[in-house]
């Protein structure tokens, strides 16, 4: 029979029981027999039920090989009366009927474990992350507030970056411009363009961004990466940034402008759209007019080779990321997405097919910290764990798009890193993987973008 949450009293003990539940996880193994089933998503062990007939302890007929997402299990229920601290309904030989699982906590264990079982708390506690020699790197971010046009023109002062930073374990962060911010607005719930931008005001308006960026960065007291050994030097008691831009609007069509960017302001980073289908291609959020990646676009990303700047493809079409991955020589970063299966119209996520066009550069994809998508740093781990099983370990990362997020984010601050840090453990992801996610991989595309 099939077991619903609200009347786990129900089936009788013995009988054959279905139930679909989320499994809690404790402990570092990747394939459990033993674990426990809840009825929601939890953000950690701490949060488990304290009522022992709120959750389900769940025996598997083999380990499962765990993973993440919602289980169906079908098994003998059992009713245990006899524990006090047991858990009070069991599925014993269980089966998922899907292939993923997860490791599990049991009241007995949790109970023995007392407050440290909650990684995220313990984490927080312990203060910066210890994820192997890889710095931690944000790959799309605009902390300090600087995507603000408002703030950016007024002069006005700018939120902390590096306090936060060095609280949070947060190495280095790509502290991205926003290259079009005049030109779009929120229109019936979506950011659009409205209105096309006068000859040399995209270029004015970047040139006064980037030295805000360089203003702000001065006053925090980050250090500007500049080469690959800057960003593998990077600490959290050194914040650093990479300077980004999102969109290469200020270009206006201007290869040179790319190289005076690149010695200027030391950009090492740039996102070629974002919500104006500028000169170097289409954009998710409108409908297409060049047929993905025009030649300008090509030409830019070929400078971007041969100067040591970063390929960002974030906003573009499918079509623009399959002719840049064609043109370009270096791996190509997709610094704020999440996947799905069915990407909506206008949406901003990708499907698998977009995702292993990434990974087939060798280049990374930033996942976000969307609240829609992901309510918390369990259920972004999740969605990292899910990106993962389709492109590979080695190609997924972090792009909170801090301060950039026209809704809530599930990472709110960098002080929320040690969250995510240990929800990624917490699904099964190795101290070396999450390292890799959390910042080794786009050190490792950083170096290959900048290597001559
Ligand atoms: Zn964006
Ligand atoms: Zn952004």
């Amino acid at each position: 029979m099939r077991v619903a949450w609200d009347n786990l009293a129900e089936p009788a003990d013995g009988a054959v029981a279905s139930l679909t539940g989320y499994a809690l996880a404790l402990g570092a193994a990747r394939s459990v027999s033993n674990f426990l089933l809840v009825p929601e998503l939890q953000c950690c062990a701490v949060h488990a039920p304290a009522d022992p007939t709120g959750a389900v302890e769940v025996f598997a007929a083999l380990p499962i090989a765990v993973r993440a997402g919602m289980l169906r299990l079908t098994g003998q229920w059992r009713v245990r009366t006899d524990d006090p601290t047991g858990w009070r309904y069991q599925l014993h030989d269980a089966r998922p009927a899907d292939p993923p699982g997860w490791r599990g906590v049991t009241r007995r264990t949790a109970l023995m474990s007392g407050p440290l079982m909650c990684l995220a708390v313990a984490a927080r506690a312990a203060g910066p992350l210890s994820l192997g020699a890889t710095p931690t790197i944000d790959i799309h971010s605009h902390a300090g507030n600087i995507a603000s046009e408002r703030r950016i023109r007024a002069g006005a002062d700018f939120s902390p970056i590096a306090a936060p930073m060095r609280q949070g374990g947060m190495a280095a962060i790509c502290l991205a411009i926003v290259a079009d911010s005049a030109t779009h607005r929120v229109i019936d719930g979506r950011i659009r363009p409205f209105r096309d931008p006068a000859g040399g005001e995209l270029y004015n308006y970047g040139m006064l961004a980037f030295e805000r960026v360089h203003q702000v960065v001065k006053s925090e007291g980050l250090r500007v990466v500049a080469t690959a050994a800057d960003l593998a030097a990077a600490t959290s008691s050194t914040p650093s940034v990479v300077i980004s831009a999102e969109g290469a609007d200020f270009l206006e069509g201007r290869l040179d402008r790319l190289d005076e960017a690149y010695q200027r302001w030391s950009l090492r980073h740039l996102q070629l759209t974002h919500y104006r289908v500028n000169e170097l291609g289409d954009i998710q959020t409108e409908p297409p007019v060049h047929g993905g990646l025009t030649d300008f676009g090509a030409e830019v990303i070929r400078r971007c080779n041969r100067l040591g700047i970063v390929v960002d493809v974030a906003h573009g079409t499918l079509d623009l990321v399959k002719r840049a991955a064609s043109v370009s020589t270096k791996p190509l970063v997709l610094s704020h997405t999440s996947l799905t299966t069915r990407p909506g119209p206008h949406s901003r996520q990708i499907s698998p097919e977009h995702a292993m066009a990434i990974a087939a550069t060798g280049g990374v994809i930033g996942v976000w910290p969307v609240v829609d998508i992901y309510p918390n740093p369990q259920a972004m781990a999740v969605g990292m764990a899910r990106l993962a099983d389709v492109v590979g370990v080695d190609h997924v990362g972090l792009g909170t798009d801090l301060r950039g997020l026209v809704g809530a984010s599930a990472i709110r601050d960098y002080t929320d890193l040690p969250l995510l840090a240990a929800a990624l453990l917490n699904v099964g992801f190795s101290q070396q993987d999450a390292g890799k996610i959390l910042g080794g991989n786009y050190a490792r595309v950083f170096a290959a973008s900048l290597a001559l």
